[in-house]
């Protein structure tokens, strides 16, 4: 039987326990996922660099070997297809997740003529509300977000605030 592998495109700027909870689960079904990190140029002031951020979301998965990270530009789909990823994973929190994500699951369907898949999955009730914009924002009040991402994720956005 082949590798079911998926692509699972985000900002992930900074990864949230939302996005992690959604690898958890699509770790049921997957062989391998792999994260692509986009640059997304319509979100100035992100917090890490992509480099940075590709090291970060690699340092947290070091011990899973389902999971890979990569960067990339252009469509995702296309980086799909590169990637021998059929399926693109895709999170859903709410009602205008449901609708943005459905949107953008008819058009890569669509332009990657029928090849490239979208799945979805639920948000854990717990990580409903978390965003990684909410989490920043958390951040720069000085509030305590360990219950929103990973430790690491804090250590190195406590870094980037002393410099
Ligand atoms: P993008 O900029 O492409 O929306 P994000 O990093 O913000 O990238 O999100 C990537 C995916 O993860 C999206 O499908 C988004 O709906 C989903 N997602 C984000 N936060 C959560 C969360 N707390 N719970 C479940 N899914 C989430």
């Amino acid at each position: 039987m082949s590798m079911k592998k998926a692509l699972y495109p985000g900002s992930f700027n900074p990864i949230t326990k939302g996005h992690m909870s959604i690898i958890s689960q699509a770790s049921c079904i997957f062989d391998e996922i792999i994260i692509s990190v986009l640059k997304n140029t319509n979100k100035p002031n992100e917090m890490f660099s992509i480099e940075e951020n590709v090291e970060l979301i690699k340092e947290i998965y070091k011990d899973n070997r389902k999971i890979k990270v990569i960067t990339s530009k252009g469509a995702s789909v296309d980086v799909a297809i590169e990637n021998n990823c059929n399926m693109m994973i895709r999170g859903l929190r709410n009602l205008s997740d449901y609708n943005y994500e459905m949107e953008l699951a008819n058009i890569n369907k669509d332009i990657s003529d029928g090849k490239v898949n979208t799945v979805c999955f639920f948000s854990d009730i717990k990580y409903q509300f978390t965003s990684s914009t909410s989490v920043k924002e958390i951040f720069r009040l000085g509030k305590d977000i360990s219950k929103y991402t990973d430790d690491l994720v804090i250590n190195k956005m406590k870094q980037k605030l002393n410099k």
